[in-house]
């Protein structure tokens, strides 16, 4: 069978590789010259952790990763430990697989050095996608139409194959923004930074983690505001983000001011859909289920659905497509929309003005945190999708 995947992101790389391991031919479409990820950290957890290591990736991209032992949540005025979770041996050993801190750069290379590069079409920008009973269709800017048996759009939370398949809809704005940067670890050295940190406030919250076995700290600060543009290298004002955590404890000001030059990014997510297939076309990753980040779990979920893509193909003929997109889709939709609710649910918990909801909050993630050695955000590292029917 032969597949195209729109996008070469994080889910479009994993959903390419699983249908190859499926055992079918992938064209992997990129609009973009070439392969490039941000300057930034991601976090991957064990049910990603696990669907890499199916891929024979999960080596590679642990060699280059941060293991972070514990994550510590903080009172925003003063710092106070509101409670601790566990992220290192212990996460492996009930999950299966680690939890790691990553550059997004460091795993992209290792997905994107899997695929055969004659399979990759760079500088292509898809415009188009139709199908008939037979086959589906991409059409390209330079008025190509490349046909296939199955066509997956994993074009990110801007998806216009979205638009084309669904009818009109838009990214949502998030009414929260991020200020990112990636600062070397020589140049907090003198900082008694905690493995993981999540500051959180009324209205922000801040998180910073090591990324590439420690030699980076990332640091995202997330605040409310009105409009912030959906771009990874759009950069703040100097000096923004310290007006916009006036008043945080001095740590987080210092690590602020650290940063330097940070970039501004937009958060936005896009709405939970009934479906994500139609015949024999499906929707993969952001583009079916952008979510905030507040739970880290938007790769992981979109690496998940690739997973499941790939096991639902196994053997399938072309006629066979359609009810194996349905396949995908049942085992994937209501978790990732879970997964969806339960991070902005985080959002408004972290958020909350101080004064008896913010007490209660620290009170109850207190109270978890001694009955529960792991985050709330668990219960999907646990979620176990791989189907160990399929061949390796
Ligand atoms: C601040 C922040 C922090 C995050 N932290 C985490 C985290 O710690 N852990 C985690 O799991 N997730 C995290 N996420 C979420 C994660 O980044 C996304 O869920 C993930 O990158 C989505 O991957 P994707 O492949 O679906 O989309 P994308 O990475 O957006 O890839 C889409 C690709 O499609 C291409 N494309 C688009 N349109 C076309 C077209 N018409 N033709 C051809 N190509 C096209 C694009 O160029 C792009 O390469 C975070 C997100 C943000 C914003």
């Amino acid at each position: 069978m032969r597949a195209i995947v729109v996008g070469a992101g994080i889910g479009g790389l994993t959903a390419a590789l699983s249908l190859r391991r499926a055992g079918h031919e992938v064209t992997l479409v990129e609009r973009t010259s070439r392969f490039a990820e941000v300057g930034a950290g991601i976090q991957l957890a064990p049910n990603a952790n696990r669907v890499l290591r199916r891929l024979d990736l999960l080596d590679a991209v642990a060699a280059r990763a941060a293991r972070p032992n514990h994550v510590s949540f903080r009172t925003w005025s003063d710092g106070a430990e509101i409670c601790r979770y566990l992220l290192g041996r212990a996460v492996e050993d009930t999950f299966g697989a680690p939890y790691l801190q990553v550059h997004r750069a460091d795993l992209h290379t290792a997905l994107a050095a899997a695929v055969p590069p004659g399979s990759v079409r760079m500088n292509t920008d898809v415009v188009g996608i139709d199908q008939d009973d037979e086959c589906a269709c991409v059409t390209t800017a330079g008025g190509e139409r490349l046909r296939a048996d199955l066509v997956v759009a994993a074009d990110g939370v801007r998806s216009a194959a979205r638009q084309w398949l669904f009818g009109a809809d838009e990214a949502v704005f998030s009414r929260t923004a991020a200020y990112r940067a990636l600062l070397p670890a020589a140049e907090v050295a003198d900082m008694d930074l905690p493995d993981t940190g999540i500051w959180l406030g009324p209205d922000r919250h801040v998180v910073h983690y090591w990324a590439r076995g420690g030699e980076l700290l990332n640091i995202v600060a997330v605040f409310k505001t009105r409009a912030a543009e959906e771009s990874w290298t759009a950069q703040a004002e100097p000096g923004e983000q310290l007006r916009e955590f006036g008043g945080w404890d001095p740590r987080v000001r210092d690590l602020l001011e650290r940063a330097g030059q940070v970039f501004r990014y937009g958060i936005h997510t896009r709405s939970p859909l009934p479906r994500w297939n139609t015949g024999r076309v499906t929707l993969l990753g952001d583009s079916a289920h952008a979510m905030v980040p507040f739970q880290a779990q938007g790769a992981a979920q979109a690496i998940m659905d690739a997973a499941v893509l790939g096991d639902v193909l196994v053997g399938a003929t072309p006629a066979e497509v359609p009810d194996a997109l349905d396949r995908y889709v049942r085992r994937r939709l209501a978790a990732a929309t879970s997964t969806q609710n339960a991070s902005a649910r985080a959002g408004e918990d972290f958020h909350l003005p101080d004064g008896p909801e913010a007490l209660a909050r620290n009170a109850r993630m207190a109270a978890h945190a001694a009955g529960n050695v792991f985050m709330p955000q668990a219960t999907a590292w646990a979620a176990d999708v791989l189907d160990d029917q399929a061949p390796s």
